[in-house]
């Protein structure tokens, strides 16, 4: 099973990533831990890859895709995998498959701005020990203040509203047409990313074949 997981950014695809590996015995592979290791192998890639990040360029996507190609080769990856954050763009897409990247299927996790935005907008952190809270999902028994060591709740950089909504913008300008590229493709399945974790999960599975 080769799967990619698409979606905006808090739509849950990580989480269903941890779900789906554990469940299916499947490697995830992350541009963001690809990167890291490479830099940190110190191999060519990986020097390449810093070349370009030590002087603030954009690192262009011929180098992602063969960083992300390389990853795959290895043994551990083995056909069983799911894309996480990758391809980010069609041009990552399309040199994926030239350079004979497949997948067998594409799931899209759909869910509305507005229910991103309350998703995303309603975390919070205790900024001493580190412990997640939502407003309304998983609200504190004081409004603020941490359950476990009584710190302040602070909401986190990548969480605030401007934040949230220009990463929604980036997704819809660059990640967004790979809904409709990988639909020609035949191997997309589309779910309703706002209903539960579980039942998404289940439907994954379903669209899949593995249950
Ligand atoms: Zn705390």
């Amino acid at each position: 099973m080769k799967m990619i997981l698409l979606g905006a950014p808090g739509a849950g695809k990580g989480t269903q990533a941890e779900i789906l590996s554990k469940r299916l015995g499947l490697v995830i592979i992350g541009t963001g831990n690809i990167i890291r290791e490479a830099i940190a192998s110190g191999s060519e890639l990986g020097r390449k890859f810093q070349s370009y990040t030590d002087r603030g360029a954009l690192v262009p996507d011929d180098l992602v895709v063969e960083m992300v190609a390389d990853r795959l080769a290895k043994p551990d990856c083995s056909g069983r995998y799911i894309l996480d954050g990758f391809p980010r763009t069609v041009v990552q897409a399309e040199k994926f498959e030239e350079i004979g990247g497949r997948v067998d299927a594409v799931i899209n996790l759909v869910i509305s701005d507005e229910e991103i935005m309350e998703r995303m907008t309603g975390r919070r952190v205790c900024e001493k020990c580190g412990t997640p809270y939502h407003i309304h999902n998983n609200p504190p028994a004081e409004a603020g203040i941490c359950d476990k060591c009584g710190g302040a709740l602070v909401t986190r950089k990548d969480d605030a509203p401007e934040t949230v909504a220009k990463r929604l913008k980036v997704y819809h300008e660059q990640t967004e047409p790979l809904v409709d590229f990988y639909r020609t493709h035949g191997v997309l399945t589309s779910l309703d990313a706002a209903q539960g974790m579980d039942r998404v999960t289940e439907e994954i599975l379903a669209a899949v074949g593995e249950k």
